[in-house]
């Protein structure tokens, strides 16, 4: 089998990769919602592919992986990735997860993720009120994530929040030492949804980045009597190019509440400091930014080996995306919590997708499928009509 063609549109904000084949077997995977721009930048590997078999995976991937980096430009590469993979196990008429070493488990916890309630506002009531919402939500979740912190409207909500400047826009611009008053008003938003949530579903926070090191051991500290799940990207995080695992360590070993990073990395190279080092508790790459489903797996097992868990990070991967992440978490060892639930935005999304189980979440799990590849499928004639003028001859 040969690759004939790499194809990119962009469908709703996801761009969304097709690799065709001399055997008319082809291959499906989605970029971030977030990531509307990088269609010139997945077109850019076509060449480095073309004739290649696609089933030899690896082989491919050793031409175009080091053409990538964090997030953002790790994306294009995992997306070919993933798209190799949904037609390897069409070719062997088989699911992606057996491919792969087969399943660990029949169904996948997720957490909320994209489904959101607007915030009315960023005191500790709105917190509860918002808390409330997501309980309730149909999905069941057992855990749900809230940004706090750097990574939320506290920044330009809650006046004095911390020392510096408020920086409006850009990819998470803020970063300072707390006031006393804006660490206090940051516990006070957790004890309002712990209230909420109790024991009876975890409560996870995705706290920056923009922490600086006494701040986030204070809070980390503060919040051990509340059993959160875990801190997310105190230090660094989304859309930093790098890790600073030393900074995390200092973190984690100072406290027992979890403290988890990792959903800009790109390769396995980039998760050796904060594994050897047990500098975080919990990791949470991204299919779609770490290079890969398989590349995925691998920082799992390894993660494993040394005490780590696995929380993988997912929000923007839209309904492709959401394959990918039910096929691969199906096959992680024992140390997978749950993984960040996308959603198709916009919501006719759900019109194009074929393959997904109705309803998608039920009691916070989704049952791992059967059909080959990935198991879902754009709808040709359902999806023409949402594609741009200049890709309509993305099914030929
Ligand atoms: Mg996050």
């Amino acid at each position: 089998m040969k690759i004939t063609d790499l194809k990119c549109t962009v469908l709703g904000q996801n761009p969304v990769v097709r690799i065709t084949t001399d055997e008319g077997i082809n291959g499906l995977a989605e970029v971030e919602s977030s990531k509307s721009y990088l269609k010139p930048h997945v077109l850019f590997y076509k060449q480095l592919i073309l004739g290649e078999d696609p089933t030899n995976i690896e082989r491919v991937m050793l031409k175009i992986r080091r053409l990538g980096s964090f997030k953002p430009w790790g994306s294009a590469v995992s997306a070919i990735e993933m798209a190799l993979w949904d037609i390897a196990g069409k070719a062997a008429g088989l699911p992606v997860y057996k491919l792969l070493g087969g399943k660990v488990r029949d169904k996948v916890r997720v957490y909320n993720g994209a489904v959101r309630f607007p915030m009315g506002g960023f005191s500790p009531e709105d917190f509860a009120e918002n808390m409330e919402e997501m309980k309730a939500a149909s999905e069941g979740f057992t855990i749900i994530k809230q940004g706090i912190g750097f990574h939320s409207g506290m920044v330009a909500n809650v006046p004095d929040l911390f020392y510096g400047e408020v920086q409006k826009g850009g990819f998470h611009a803020n970063r300072g030492l707390l006031t006393e008053r804006g660490l206090k008003h940051v516990i006070s938003c957790v004890e309002a949804m712990k209230t909420v949530l109790s024991d009876e579903v975890g409560l996870a926070l995705d706290c920056g980045p923009g922490w600086m090191l006494p701040d986030a051991i204070k809070l980390a500290k503060a919040l051990e009597p509340m059993n959160v799940m875990w801190l997310e990207d105190l230090i660094t995080g989304d859309y930093v190019p790098y890790v600073l695992a030393e900074l995390y360590r200092e973190v984690t070993q100072s406290t027992s509440t979890p403290i988890h990073t990792g959903e800009q990395i790109y390769l396995r190279q980039n998760f050796k400091d904060l594994i050897e080092k047990h500098a975080v508790n919990i990791i949470g790459p991204d299919p779609c930014d770490i290079g890969g489903i398989a590349e995925l797996k691998w920082v799992a097992e390894y993660a494993d080996l040394h005490g780590i868990l696995i929380a993988p990070h997912g929000t923007g991967d839209g309904l492709i995306g959401l394959a990918a992440l039910v096929q691969v978490s199906a096959t992680l060892p024992q140390n997978y919590i749950a993984f960040e639930y996308p959603v198709g935005r916009p919501e006719w999304w759900y019109d194009i997708v074929e393959g997904l189980p109705e309803p998608i979440v039920k009691d916070g799990f989704i049952e791992v499928w059967d059909k080959p590849g990935m198991g879902v499928e754009l709808n040709e004639e359902a999806t023409r009509k949402y594609l741009p003028e200049e890709d309509k001859d993305f099914f030929d």
